[in-house]
């Protein structure tokens, strides 16, 4: 593939106390230049472990990855952690969830932003402090040239989220991938930062990757969406197709539980009944079989049995035929 990130048939799995968590199974995915790929997915869907998985950030002794992870043409599965740190936060960056805790408390925001900067460029102090108040001017701290000086402590926590932007974007990264990076944070704020995201990636071209659990988040942000469930992924398409002609049972679910605007208040959000399934232990044949309402309408034990395929392109992982897909889409979910 010649995409700017090409993901083929990743596997990831780790060891705990308890046994091997078979985290990621068979992932395949490409993103370009310029486009931001949502993943979304309940919490333990793998979407965090992939990501940590493409930036070489998980144990290493804990954890074995197979398959293939290209960026811009170069190999990351099994490469040399010289290489990965020449990457890191510099052609490759990410934003956290929680700032707080990426963001040291003892030194100042400023002197962390810089700090990718000038491990990347060689930069003096001096100058890594004067890009890192561009970079706070960019992602819109009022101010720049004295909050530069403030402790974590100090900033409010969209202000800490726009820090790690600043620092995520100061060597200009070409993918960014941004897990949860507004989870923490009000609804107000958190469309600010998303908008933030879009106007950065417009000015820098970065391929963005935004995991969450919330299809609201990628609504308005994402091109292309990858729905992941138990480690796998079972839903692709465009953020439209979606959003609007979703195919697979669980993105109906996640789709019934995500809030509307234009939903009145008293309009109940509809959760998936269940739980994702253990991945000590992952379920034979289609791993939703568990929670979904349709397996009856596939007949047998076909559901529980037989492994569905996620085609390439626009589709879904699962058994019941397109028409099925529509017709109990469009009955169950719409009219709501
Ligand atoms: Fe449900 Fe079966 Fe489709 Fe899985 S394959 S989502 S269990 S109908
Ligand atoms: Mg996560």
């Amino acid at each position: 593939s010649d995409a700017f990130l090409s993901v083929r048939d990743l596997h990831v799995r780790f060891s705990t106390e308890d046994g091997i968590v078979k985290a990621v199974d068979g992932l395949s995915f490409d993103l370009e230049r310029g486009r931001t790929l949502g993943i979304v997915g309940e919490s333990g869907s793998g979407k965090s472990v992939t990501n940590l998985a493409v930036l070489g950030l998980h144990n290493p002794k804990s954890t074995s990855i197979s398959g293939e992870i290209q960026l811009d043409g170069q190999e990351l599965t099994g490469a040399k952690e010289r290489t990965l740190e020449k990457l890191r936060g510099n052609k490759m960056a990410m934003i956290f969830q929680d700032p707080l805790t990426a963001l040291s408390p003892y030194y100042t925001v400023g002197r962390q932003i810089a700090e990718p900067f000038i491990k990347h460029t060689g930069a003096s102090k001096r100058e890594g402090r004067l890009r890192a108040i561009e970079m706070l001017t960019k992602v819109g701290i009022p101010q720049p040239n004295l909050r530069v000086d403030d402790y974590p402590h100090q900033f409010s926590g969209g202000m800490r989220q726009r820090a790690m932007i600043a620092m995520a974007l100061i060597c200009n990264p070409e993918l960014l991938i941004a897990d949860e990076p507004t989870t923490a944070l009000d609804v107000t704020v958190q469309a600010q930062i998303l908008d933030l995201l879009k106007d950065l990636q417009q000015e820098f071209g970065s391929a963005i990757i935004l995991i969450t659990h919330d299809l609201g988040v990628v609504a308005n942000t994402a091109d292309e969406l990858l729905v992941m469930y138990a480690g796998r992924a079972v839903e692709r398409g465009s953020v439209k197709d979606i959003l609007t002609q979703p195919q697979h049972p669980y993105a109906w679910g996640l789709l019934g539980s995500m809030p509307r605007l234009s939903a009145s208040v008293d309009e109940p959000l509809v959760p998936i009944p269940g739980s994702p399934p253990s991945l000590l232990d992952p379920p034979s044949g289609c791993p939703f079989h568990a929670r979904c309402a349709f397996v009856s309408e596939v007949g047998g034990t076909r559901c529980q049995d037989e492994r569905p395929p996620l085609p390439a392109g626009r589709g879904s992982a699962c058994h019941l035929s397109a028409e099925q897909k529509q017709t109990f889409f469009t009955e169950q979910i719409k009219p709501r």
